[in-house]
This record gives structure tokens, sequence and C-alpha cells, in this order.
């Protein structure tokens, strides 16, 4: 689709990706560009939603753990509603839509009011942190799987997670939202079997100008995470492929501004 456009009636949900506006995919910075509002999530970075249009109406939704927000109900009625009001509704979820991001929730509000949506994928956490630490995801014969899981409990809730299963050496594992539970993690993982010495990799921020990356070890994560994690939002990435990082030579933004100007070919 080279000419984006929001059709009457319909919501589009958009990946913000992790922060970096230039990990957008043009699809998703020209639905943003035509959007009339745009309801978006805590984690969209600042600067992705400076390429809404001036008109545009940005309405924060954002859903931090602990902190006040709009609950799920709702969000889904505004959206309704502003496309009853004939609105060029976007829907901007920070990495990938289909990631932890709710997504069936809202779809399913829209489909039982006959309202259509589409999906614009975008970059999920766990490729932004992986490509800042110039690791793979997966190896050869080292990490044939990669395992998405998030470790966010309810309130009150153990954290309710097949260790087993998420203990296998031969895995990456990439825990959303796992600060929290940084030091049930540990644990239960060596419990069910992996090494203490396996390699993880605490990425706050990923793709943002504030990104950090701190590594350390499965038995030395909880200590890791209270001393190097701060108040951003941040990934884990734990097993072998961890330890087969390469040095990168520059970060998503200086690359990117590296980048900015066309090679002149001729
Ligand atoms: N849909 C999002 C995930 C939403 S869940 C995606 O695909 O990335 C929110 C969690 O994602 C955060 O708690 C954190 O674990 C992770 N996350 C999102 N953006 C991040 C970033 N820029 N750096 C590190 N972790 C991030």
């Amino acid at each position: 689709m080279s000419d984006t456009v929001i059709p009457p009636g319909a919501v589009w949900l958009v990946g913000a990706g992790p922060g970096d506006p230039d990990l957008l995919t043009r699809k998703a910075e020209k639905l943003i560009g035509a959007a009339s509002i745009i309801f978006y999530d805590a984690l969209v970075g600042k600067a992705v939603l400076e390429l809404a249009p001036r008109s545009a109406r940005l309405v924060p939704v954002g859903k931090r753990s602990g902190r006040h927000s709009k609950d799920q109900r709702s969000i889904n009625d505004m959206l309704v509603d502003a496309v009853k009001a004939g609105e060029s509704v976007v829907r901007l979820k920070g990495g990938d839509v289909g990631i932890f991001g709710r997504a069936t929730e809202e779809m399913d509000a829209l489909a039982a009011h006959g309202i259509a949506y589409h999906i614009c994928p975008g970059i999920t956490a766990a490729s932004a942190a992986a490509a800042s630490a110039g690791m793979s995801l997966t190896l050869r014969g080292l990490a044939r799987k990669l395992v998405l899981v998030t470790a966010h409990a309810k309130a009150g809730e153990e954290l309710d997670l097949d260790w087993q299963a998420l203990a296998d050496p031969k895995a990456t594992l990439a825990i959303y939202m796992g600060k929290a539970a940084a030091a049930t993690i540990s644990r239960q993982l060596i419990e069910a079997g992996l090494p203490a010495d396996t390699p993880v990799l605490l990425t706050e921020n990923a793709s943002l100008p504030e990104e950090s990356q701190f590594s350390t070890r499965l038995d030395l994560l909880a200590l890791s995470a209270k001393s190097a994690l701060g108040a951003g939002p941040a990934l884990m990435l734990i097993g072998e492929a961890v330890r087969q990082r390469r040095a990168v030579q520059s970060s998503h933004r200086q690359a990117s501004h590296r980048n900015e100007r066309r090679p002149v070919v001729d």
C-alpha cells in the first residue's frame, strides 16, 4: 500500500516500535501522519508522537503497572466513540501490536460495534535490545528457540509460569515486564535446572537516547536488576545467545544520524 489512508469507519492498530522514530515502519509513519486522533500507550516514544500532524489530537491511554491509568473497557469505548464521530483513528501501541499489547480485546470491542480494524506490525523490544547488543536472538545449535514471555503477575498473585519449560538451555528467553519479578525469575529458573552462570542481558529504554544495557548472570539477576535498572521499560534476555554477542559500533540513534544523508552515487 503506497498511499496509506485511514478509511472512514475503521481503526488502525499501529506498532510504534521500541521508541526510536527511525525504527517505525514506513506504513506506521504514514498512518500517524494521516490520523486525526491518536490513542497512545505510555511506552510510545515521544519522538514518534511528534510525527503526528499538528491538528491531530493525542490521547494518552497508557497502562503502566502501579500507576493510575484508563482501564481497558474505557479505552475500547473511546476507540468506538471516535470512529462514530467520524475521526481517522490510530491506536498506537509500543513495540509490536501483537506482543503483550491486549490487541484482541480492542479488536473484539470494535467488531462488536461493526467497526473494521487493521494492524500495522512494529519492531518488538526484544529485537531492539538484541540489535543494540550486537546479538542474534537465535543461534545455530545453541539457541534453537526464542521464547517471548511476560513476567507480569496480577496484583497480589503469584507469577504463574511453566518454569520447567522455560528452563531450556537451548532457548533464548526474552522476558517482558520482568523487573518486579527478577528475584523469582532467577530462583525458579535455577531450581528448574538452568545453570547459575547463564548469561543475562538487561536493557532499559532500548533504542532511545537514554538506553542502557547491563550484562549479568542468572544467579545475580535480582541484585543486578535492582542496582542497574531505573524507572524505564526494561527487557531481559537470558540464554547462551547472550554470551555470543559481538561489539557494535554505535547505537540505533547514532547509526540513524549517520545515515541521514543519502550517499551520493555517481
Ligand atoms: N508490545 C510491546 C510490549 C508491551 S509490554 C513490544 O512488542 O515491545 C511492555 C514491556 O515491553 C515493558 O515492560 C518492557 O519489558 C518491554 N519494553 C517495551 N519497550 C521497551 C524498550 N524500549 N526497552 C526495553 N524494554 C521495553
